[in-house]
């Protein structure tokens, strides 16, 4: 997979060393996670608070942990203890909840906002026209660092109908940026089917399961991303 995202900066013009890949493991266990550890990845992902409270504690070694998927505000704390970082703040309301638990847990959190731009009604994520307001709101937390966007594309077979929605996401970036005095140096998209795409498109994060898991297997499946 490092191969394939090599080849894609190399076709975008950016160096390999911009983009890293987090290791979605959710449904596999801790032996899958530790056999990815022994091949050289260390930045594993989960989208269930729940589950990687169960999984983390039984994979041994120095590995960091990610959660991509959609985070409830009664689980705040679990989350600020177990993660570096959060791809998919989605609400003003979770983003102090957050803030609240880092003060108490004496703990810094970056975070990526996830935004829903395809405005699919079954997705997380805020609406764009929503995001300047909610950026103007984090300027005054202080555990909680917005450092990037995130975002789900409506499902497609075919990769390239990834990339209108990332180079949205990209356009968006570049006038939140200028508006809010945020970096947001990370952009957190591309999947096991577009990642090439989402490389050439700016990801930072690339959140990566099937691919380097295998397929997860039909409960898993249906349950969807996020
Ligand atoms: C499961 C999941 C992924 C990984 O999906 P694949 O298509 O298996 O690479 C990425 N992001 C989120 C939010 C997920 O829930």
């Amino acid at each position: 997979m490092r191969a394939r995202v090599r080849q894609a900066c190399e076709r975008s013009g950016r160096s390999v060393e911009e983009v890293t890949i987090v290791a979605v493991a959710k449904t596999f266990g801790p032996e899958d996670v530790m056999r990815m550890a022994a091949a050289g990845l260390t930045l594993f992902g989960e989208n269930r608070v729940q589950e990687a409270r169960q999984k983390i504690p039984l994979c041994s070694g120095s590995l960091e942990w990610h959660l991509v998927g959609h985070l409830q505000r009664n689980k705040v704390r679990d989350a600020v203890r177990l993660f570096s970082m959060v791809h998919s703040a989605d609400s003003v309301r979770l983003l102090e909840a957050l803030e609240g638990a880092c003060a108490a847990a004496g703990k810094t959190l970056p975070v990526c906002l996830e935004v829903n731009v395809s405005g699919e009604s079954s997705k997380q994520g805020l609406k764009p026209e929503e995001v300047p307001t909610v950026l103007d709101r984090c300027g005054g937390l202080r555990n909680v660092e917005v450092v990037g966007l995130m975002t789900i594309p409506p499902f497609a077979p075919e990769p390239e109908a990834a990339r209108p929605f990332y180079r949205r996401l990209r356009e968006l970036r570049e006038a939140w940026r200028a508006g809010s005095g945020f970096p947001l140096e990370h952009l957190s998209i591309g999947m096991s089917n577009d990642f090439e795409v989402a490389v050439e498109e700016g990801a930072t994060l690339v959140r990566l399961g099937t691919v380097l898991f295998g397929p997860r297997g039909r409960r898993a499946r249906q349950r969807g991303p996020g």
